[in-house]
């Protein structure tokens, strides 16, 4: 099987050095496959036969071999399954493709992290709606020494051990590839006297308020997403995001499901005897008027269409549950008046004589 590396770079036999790494940089931007959602698996596969080329032609010693006695030689040279073992580790290695990247391959983790925060509401701020001010602490460039860490910019050196390419050289299989410099974690700098704001460091953790605007209707831990404000790791690689996680407090009195709102509303037993109106404080500080029908017994269900927890241009009900209550105290015309309504009514309690019956017949036995 042979296999035009050439080709596969796009340059010529007599390509230099630095035109093969060229052109291949532009072919692995090109097509690597995070570029290139559509089609990804295509993508793959050529940004592999890039890698591969890559690989052989920037390596004088095997592209030697393979300008003389092409891939089949190549194989040969090195010993066949050894050399396949040296091209499917191209694609594990990152710090070769750091090294041929420059840098390209990071660039994922250089992206700033995410800062989650938790925010704590009460049924009022959901019912309707709210905005609030947050404070966030997030890491940010040091201002004083843009990002360098060092008191001024002579006190940065030139790291010793890499030479300043942040990488050092190390040997896998035939092949040098090459690693992050573990003297100045590969920015290839050596700072003499560090920045006095940053401590060395490059960044601070700064304070930033927010102001955060949350509509009626929000769920218990829906998340807001702030884009671009989370830290920043790198002034050239984007800012990580913010979260903010909803947690709503449990009401005393009202319960909640979705949109719809859950009361128990105590009622006297007169008002449900003859009906009554009765006035109730609600979220959006009016008063809500309920009519209670009369004969209304305990436990009866009003439901209020259209009167629960706004949201997005709808509203659930509201749902009111009537517990009758029995008066604690009385005066004695009211005591009176009540001992006679009693008195009547007593004979007339058909369901009181029935379970006197079934009472009797047990007791009996
Ligand atoms: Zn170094
Ligand atoms: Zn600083």
């Amino acid at each position: 099987m042979e296999k035009d590396y050439y080709n596969r770079l796009g340059v010529n036999k007599n390509a230099t050095q630095e035109e093969i790494k060229k052109a291949f940089r532009k072919a692995a931007l090109k097509y690597h496959p995070d570029k290139n959602p559509e089609g990804k698996k295509e993508a793959e596969e050529k940004f592999k036969e890039i890698n591969e080329a890559y690989a052989v032609l920037s390596d004088p010693e095997k592209r030697s071999i393979y300008d003389k006695y092409g891939y089949e030689g190549l194989r040969g040279q090195y010993g066949g399954s050894q050399f396949d073992d040296f091209i499917s580790s191209i694609f594990k290695n990152f710090g070769f493709f750091d090294d041929i990247f420059g840098g390209f391959a990071q660039s994922h983790s250089k992206k700033g992290t995410d800062i989650q925060i938790d925010i704590t509401m009460d049924l009022e701020e959901v019912f309707n709606g709210t905005e609030k001010e947050i404070t966030i602490k997030r890491t940010v460039p040091c201002e004083k020494c843009n990002g360098s860490g060092a008191a001024t910019p002579s006190d940065i050196t030139t790291c010793a051990h890499c030479n300043g390419t942040g990488k050092i050289r190390r040997q896998q299989f035939f092949f040098t590839v090459s690693q992050t410099c573990p003297y100045c974690n590969g920015t290839g700098k050596i700072i003499t006297k560090k920045c006095s704001n940053c401590k060395g460091n490059g960044y601070i953790i700064q304070k930033e308020k927010i102001e955060i605007k949350i509509e009626s209707g929000i769920d218990n831990g829906a998340i807001l997403l702030y884009k671009g404000k989370g830290n920043i790791v790198d002034p050239e690689y984007p800012a990580g995001d913010l979260y903010i996680v909803t947690y709503i407090k449990e009401d005393p009195i009202f319960k909640r499901d979705g949109m719809n709102l859950y009361v128990e509303l105590p009622i006297p037993f007169t008002s449900a005897m003859f009906g009554d109106k009765l006035e109730l404080d609600y979220f959006d500080q009016k008063k809500l008027t309920v009519n209670i029908p009369p004969k209304t017994s305990n436990g009866d269900i009003l439901k209020l269409r259209g009167y629960g927890i706004p949201k997005g241009g709808y509203r659930g009900d509201l749902i009111i549950q009537m517990k009758l209550i029995t008066p604690k105290r009385m005066n004695k015309t009211q005591e009176a008046v009540l001992k006679k309504f009693h008195k009547l009514t007593k004979d007339n309690y058909d369901i009181l004589n029935k379970l006197k019956k079934v009472l009797k017949k047990r007791f009996k036995k």
